[in-house]
């Protein structure tokens, strides 16, 4: 067969490059991470060309007799992974499994209880742009003031009393830029003083909690009240470290409702060479070594705020207990926002991204804060040392971030550092 090279030099060249652009400069994106190899070969596997319309021993195709057992591996590795009494692995992305969620759960137009979006929320928790926020009717819960460090954690006061007035079907818990672990019983609690239901939105934290090192918020419907989530959404490629994608865990309860929203409620074939590589994933994440890493993560993240703490910045709720940090950058320079943060740092080759703290005066789109995390670096094997030389770069950059010839000169600094931690899947 043709390799892209030869095929589709043009496509090969820009693939080339961002191949350079992955190994030789810092990927700090708390949402992103390295794949393994096998996980790779999965996902560019001969599986691309089947449809397989439904679900195992259930399809709408012939000749599925091999793709079933991809799936049924996939469904199985990950209800063992959680422990869950129900797996669906076919959601395309996070998104799609949270669309899933609100179609099994909730009638259009009904009340959904979730974080504000400028504390931590996701786009699918209301957004008025998103079909969340169009179809349903959000009202939220926010984070406490800012107070030393015990400061800017859920209000639980705040979603208790929010819950009383607008009586939701659902309340959702998980963000996107949240740095706490969330203890979901007392949510639980809550939902059940007004019957609501309970959607735990795990696209950030999977793989801590695969990894054990993040509570379990996943519930059971089997042995007596429910004491955690009905359902649990999240990504397969953030911590986690798999393929691009969803998936859904849930009690026996939902089980039918889920997946009858995922299809053929929302999605047609599923994207059976991703699934398979989301098995990889699954299996990945079961073996001690994956523990190892996801403590690693962690322990990372503590280094890295605290070093970046030394070098200025305020670090919102005083530091991380998960993979992601957010700082605040009014105290190191009030002057300074996200976005031109953000843009200093692309060009001494430290990837990153802006984002809004609790209570910002500034636009979602210029923002007081940037948002770190360490799941790539962590896969390269970077350890604490690297951290703390990872924040006097940032904070170097940032001091003169006017300097081009100055950020040039961190950018060198950088490439050495990654030449020595080069990713698994170019290593
Ligand atoms: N939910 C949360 C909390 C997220 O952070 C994200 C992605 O950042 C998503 C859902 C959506 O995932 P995807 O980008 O795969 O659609």
């Amino acid at each position: 067969y043709p390799t892209i090279t030869d095929s589709d030099p043009e496509l090969s060249e820009i693939l080339g490059l961002e191949m350079q652009r992955q190994s030789g400069t810092l990927q700090l994106i708390a949402s992103e991470n390295f794949t393994s190899k096998a996980v790779l070969e999965a996902t560019g596997s001969i599986l691309t060309n089947k449809y397989a319309e439904g679900y195992p021993s259930k399809r709408y195709y012939g000749g599925n007799i091999y793709i079933d057992r991809v799936e049924d591996l996939a469904r199985n590795r990950l209800k063992a992974l959680f422990g869950a009494e129900h797996a669906n692995v076919q959601p395309h992305a996070g998104a799609n499994a949270n669309a899933a969620a609100y179609l099994a759960l909730l009638k259009p137009g009904a009340t959904v209880l979730a974080m504000r979006l400028d504390q931590g929320g996701h786009l699918t928790h209301g957004s008025p742009v998103n079909f969340s926020g169009q179809y349903y009717r959000f009202v939220s819960y926010g984070v406490s003031a800012a107070d030393g460090d015990s400061g800017e954690r859920i209000d639980l006061e705040q979603m208790e009393e929010a819950a009383r007035t607008h009586r939701p079907s659902l309340i959702v818990v998980g963000a996107t830029a949240y740095p706490r672990i969330i203890d979901v019983e007392p949510v639980r609690a809550i939902a059940d003083s007004i019957g609501a239901t309970v959607l735990f939105d795990a696209a950030h934290v999977a793989g801590l909690i695969a990894g054990g090192v993040y509570p379990n918020p996943l519930g059971s419907s089997e042995g007596g009240a429910n004491k955690g989530a009905d359902v649990m959404t999240f990504t397969t490629h953030k911590t986690l470290r798999g393929p691009r994608g969803g998936a859904i865990v849930c009690t026996s309860q939902f089980a039918q409702a889920i997946d009858k929203a995922v299809f053929p409620g929302l999605q047609g074939g599923p994207l059976e060479h991703a699934i398979a590589a989301k098995a990889v994933a699954f299996q990945e994440a079961s073996l001690p070594q994956f523990q190892t890493y996801q403590q690693n993560v962690v322990l990372n993240a503590k280094v890295l705020a605290s070093a970046l703490e030394q070098e200025g910045f305020r670090i919102v709720s005083g530091g991380t207990d998960t993979h992601l940090i957010l700082v605040d950058l009014t105290r190191f320079d009030p002057n300074l926002s996200g976005k031109e943060a953000q843009e200093a740092l692309d060009l001494a080759g430290i990837t990153c991204n802006r984002n809004q703290i609790p209570y910002d005066t500034r636009s979602p789109f210029i923002t007081s804060g940037l948002r770190f995390g360490t799941p790539a670096m962590t896969t390269t094997g970077m350890g604490a040392d690297e951290m703390k030389l990872v924040a006097t770069l940032i904070g170097r950059s940032l001091r003169h971030r006017d300097d081009e010839k100055y950020l040039q000169s961190i950018r060198e600094e950088v490439g050495i550092l990654c030449s020595k931690f080069p990713p698994p899947p170019f290593a």
